[in-house]
Order: C-alpha cells, then sequence, then structure tokens
C-alpha cells in the first residue's frame, strides 16, 4: 500500500525502547526466540476483554502504569526503523480516515497513542509483552506494538507484507473506534452480565475491528497496490481460532475461540474492504456470519 509520509505533529506517539533505539525493558524472560504459537494465537490483536479485565485488577493493585514519553520525539521514534515508520505513515492514515468518519456524525473524535516497545513494556491495561501480540488499551486508548512482532508473523505464521502489518494496525485502530463508540464498553458489561457467552461476544467484537480494517483500507482504495487484498486475507486466514489451534497441534473448540474463525476473519475483513460502510460492520446482529 502505498501511504504518505506522516507529519509528526499531527501523530501522538510514545516510545519505550528508550531514546530511540531498541534497548529491552525489563528481564526480556519472554523473547522473540521463545514465543509459543498458540499463545500468538490466544493474543494475538490484541484485547481480549476477559484478559483486559484481569489486567486492569492488575493495574488497580499496582498503580497507574508509567507513562513515559521516553525523550524521543514522534519523528525520531517513527524513523527507528522502516517499519516503525510504516507504523507511523498507517496511523496517520487511519487518523485521516476516521476523524472525518466521526466530524461527518456529529461524534467526538479523539486519536489514539502508538506506543512502540521492545519485548517488554507497561500500559495502563497492564505489562505489555511480545508474546502478546499487538492490543489496544482502552483506558489509555493506546495501541501497543513491538515492531519485532511482524517478523514473527512473517516467520511462524506465513503472513508478510506490508498490507498483512497494515491490517494488524488497522485492527487495534477498529478497537479504539470500538472504545469511542461505546461498543467495547457495553461488550464488557454483557460479558460480565453473562460469563458463559464471554467469548462469542468477544468474537463478535474482534470481527467487528476486522471489519473496521476493511473499511479503512477501502477508503484508501487508490493507495492499494496488486498483492495487497491477497496479502490481507493470507493474515487473516492465519490469525483465525481454528487455524491457530490446529496448528498448535490442538483439536479447534469453538467454545475457546475469542477472535473467529479464519473463514469469519476473512469474511468481515472482506466485507469492510467491499462496502467501505461502517453500517455494514454490525457483526453483533449477525451472531452466526
Ligand atoms: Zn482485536
Amino acid at each position: 500500500m502505498r501511504l504518505n509520509d506522516f507529519d509528526p505533529d499531527d501523530l501522538r506517539v510514545r516510545d519505550q525502547r528508550g531514546g530511540g533505539g531498541r534497548l529491552p525493558i525489563g528481564g526480556g524472560k519472554l523473547g522473540i526466540g521463545t514465543i509459543v504459537i498458540a499463545l500468538i494465537g490466544y493474543f494475538v490483536f490484541g484485547v481480549d476483554p476477559m484478559q483486559m479485565i484481569g489486567n486492569l485488577q492488575q493495574v488497580e493493585q499496582s498503580g497507574p502504569a508509567a507513562e513515559q514519553q521516553g525523550g524521543a520525539t514522534v519523528a525520531e521514534s517513527c524513523n527507528v526503523d522502516a517499519l516503525s515508520k510504516e507504523a507511523c505513515n498507517a496511523l496517520a492514515s487511519l487518523n485521516a480516515t476516521w476523524q472525518p468518519i466521526f466530524s461527518a456524525a456529529g461524534a467526538r473524535f479523539e486519536q489514539p497513542i502508538l506506543n512502540f516497545y521492545a519485548q517488554n513494556g507497561s500500559s495502563g491495561c497492564g505489562a505489555a509483552q511480545s508474546a502478546m501480540g499487538p492490543f489496544y488499551c482502552p483506558t489509555d486508548n493506546g495501541i501497543y506494538i513491538d515492531t519485532d512482532f511482524y517478523r514473527e508473523m512473517e516467520q511462524k505464521l506465513g503472513a508478510g507484507g506490508d498490507f498483512a502489518r497494515m491490517y494488524v494496525m488497522a485492527h487495534e485502530y477498529g478497537h479504539h473506534i470500538q472504545t469511542l463508540t461505546g461498543v467495547s464498553d457495553k461488550v464488557r458489561a454483557a460479558q460480565s452480565r453473562n460469563p458463559d457467552a464471554a467469548n462469542p461476544i468477544s468474537v463478535r467484537l474482534e470481527l467487528q475491528a476486522d471489519c473496521y480494517a476493511g473499511v479503512w483500507a477501502a477508503r484508501n482504495r487508490d493507495r492499494i497496490e496488486p498483492g495487497d487484498i491477497e496479502e490481507g486475507m493470507t493474515a487473516a486466514h492465519a490469525i483465525g481460532d481454528d487455524t491457530l489451534m490446529k496448528n498448535a497441534g490442538q483439536r479447534p473448540v469453538e467454545a475457546a475461540f475469542t477472535h473467529g474463525t479464519s473463514e469469519q476473519r476473512m469474511t468481515w475483513l472482506r466485507k469492510g474492504l467491499e462496502t467501505g460502510d461502517v453500517d455494514q460492520c454490525d457483526t453483533f446482529a449477525n451472531p452466526r456470519a
């Protein structure tokens, strides 16, 4: 996907990598080499709401997470390497796409904050670890990314390419949209009322974020290059719960799905891509799709 270069004055970015470099924070006990596919599968693409509730309790006990700026400017953080720059360009494009959608609806919009970290970091929702995959934290409106994850995604999940990586960002951004619209809060309330249905409800939330990722891409259709859509579909397939469980040597169990099957993830990403219409992303109205 050909995206414009970001404007550092128009992005919210934090960096925990230290001086814009790659110094890991913390003990590094979950290094890149030790990531287990099943674990990636469970957490990939972020917010598992039950997990989030656990993390929030953790935060209450340990006090607010550090919000250090890391000393690096937005431009420095975004220019650490090619993957950081690509993430910042994607963030700028996502901001430029979603802001007008909110304005048109007369709704308040706020940009999320892109947080770079290396291996171990902190977030308003508790510890950030590479093995969790990228995630969104509603407490601090933060998208958390260790760009090394993208290498894992390509090598271990077979999902490479710039559009696959941008789909990840756009999905996490989708969780930010759900936070602004109040859907995330409603989902958490529904889950605490009905814990037995927590997983199927989570699937609806995750598939909507996939659809929102597609909406973003659709609204930047002129920037899509040959092969991009295939990269996105390959990634959506690779991170389906059933595929991840199979690849981890487990029998897929639907009750354990939190993000949706490969088929479902491809279906909803495609729906966003084909329509570019947020109103088509009501996954809650289509509980079987
Ligand atoms: Zn997600």
